[in-house]
């Protein structure tokens, strides 16, 4: 038979993991969707010092962030790494969302959004939110657990909705016929890449 990953991950007997995120809201929000068994610690406890995000892709900065976080912890780690990928840019901004508009922020990177798309017609302004969770027991893990949840929808022709950060107001969310920003945070927090991922996750954990 095929050995099943669930079953190797079982025998870890994990019952802590460092956070590679100094966000606390993260952490909160990771560690309600993860459930009680696993304890979440903030990489904050051990150092304040991001690491730099060199990968090209959500799942290399994952492991990378994951690594760098049980190398300076001691302790297995978990890192997400997360952004919008747009069809007609060819997954731009993609890892590059937060810093899409040079640093400006989320405004400005919604403008350069809207601006790259201007004439672009509904049929081809798809787009995912990706989330890529990555999962290592130690900093030289050599199969670090992987989920990836990705989250479709379309980018709109101009913000609408008052919740959520980034670019939640370009994000229409066809199961809900809304923004993902007039999206209330628990009903994001249930279908989002984020939740997706996350769900992969504790499946792989057996955590239910
Ligand atoms: P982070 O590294 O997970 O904080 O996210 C990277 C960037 O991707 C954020 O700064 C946002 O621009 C974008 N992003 C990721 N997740 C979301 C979301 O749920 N809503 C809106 N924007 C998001």
């Amino acid at each position: 038979p095929i050995p099943s990953r669930t079953v190797s991950v079982r025998i870890m007997n994990l019952t802590q993991l460092v956070l590679a995120s100094h966000n606390a809201v993260k952490l909160k929000e990771l560690q309600a969707m993860l459930g009680e068994s696993v304890q979440l610690r903030s990489i904050v406890e051990f150092s304040q010092v991001e690491p730099e995000e060199t990968g090209l892709s959500f799942v290399e900065n994952a492991i990378l962030k994951a690594r760098n976080a049980a190398r300076i912890s001691g302790l297995p780690a978990l890192a997400d790494d997360s952004g919008l990928a747009v069809d007609f840019l060819g997954g731009a901004p993609g890892i590059y969302s937060a810093r899409y508009a040079d640093g400006k922020g989320d405004a400005a990177n919604n403008a350069k959004l809207l601006d790259a798309l201007k004439g672009v017609p509904d049929a081809e302004r798809g787009a995912q939110f990706v989330c890529v969770l990555a999962l290592v027991r130690h900093a030289d893990d050599p199969l670090p657990i992987l989920c990836e949840g990705l989250w479709p929808g379309r980018i709109l022709h101009a913000a609408s909705g008052e919740h959520g950060f980034g670019y939640d107001p370009l994000f229409w969310v066809p199961e809900r016929n809304v923004s993902s920003a007039e999206l209330s945070p628990a009903d994001k927090n249930q279908i989002s890449h984020r939740a997706r991922a996350m769900d992969l996750l504790r499946q792989r954990l057996s955590l239910k």
